[in-house]
């Protein structure tokens, strides 16, 4: 069994999708172990996504989750990093299969974030791979 992070951003919460999203990950085999609702300091996001710093989107990540409320939770399963993020789509919600949580409920594309100067609105992120996880899952829960 393998444990992954993920986190509602401020647009899922703002949309209500919390309880979608959640059956999602429930119907496709991942064991809900840990929630919470928070609203991370700005220098909690910036660890949190310091592998993006220097980036051109950087910034605009930031800005996207600090001081507002997103839900954060540990996934387990079989292969739970790889199986997250197969049911959760690509990072652009306008290229994202039908059936993944961004195809379906995303309403945003890179080209018009990009246009409009601030973060893809993509409803979720999710590590992206296993020692990303464990990196992500002390820093969110302790363990
Ligand atoms: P993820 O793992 O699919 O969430 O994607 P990344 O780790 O590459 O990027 C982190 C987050 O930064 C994404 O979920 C988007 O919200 C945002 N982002 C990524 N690439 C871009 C981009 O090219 N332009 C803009 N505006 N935002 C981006
Ligand atoms: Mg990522």
């Amino acid at each position: 069994m393998e444990r992954t992070l993920v986190l509602i951003k401020p647009d899922g919460v703002d949309r209500n999708l919390i309880g979608e999203i959640i059956k999602r990950f429930e119907n496709g085999g991942l064991k809900v172990r840990d929630m919470k609702m928070v609203a991370p300091k700005k220098e909690f996001v910036e660890i949190h996504y310091a592998m993006h710093k220097g980036k051109p989107f950087f910034d605009l990540l930031i800005k996207y989750l600090a001081n507002r409320q997103v839900v954060a939770m540990v996934l387990e399963g079989k292969d739970a990093v790889a199986l997250v993020r197969k049911i959760v789509g690509t990072t652009d919600p306008s290229k994202a299969d039908k059936g993944t949580i961004r195809g379906d409920l995303g309403n945003d594309s890179r080209e018009k974030a990009d246009a409009e100067h601030r973060s893809i609105y993509n409803v979720i992120h999710a590590s992206g791979t296993p020692e990303e996880a464990k990196v992500e899952l002390k820093l969110w829960f302790g363990k």
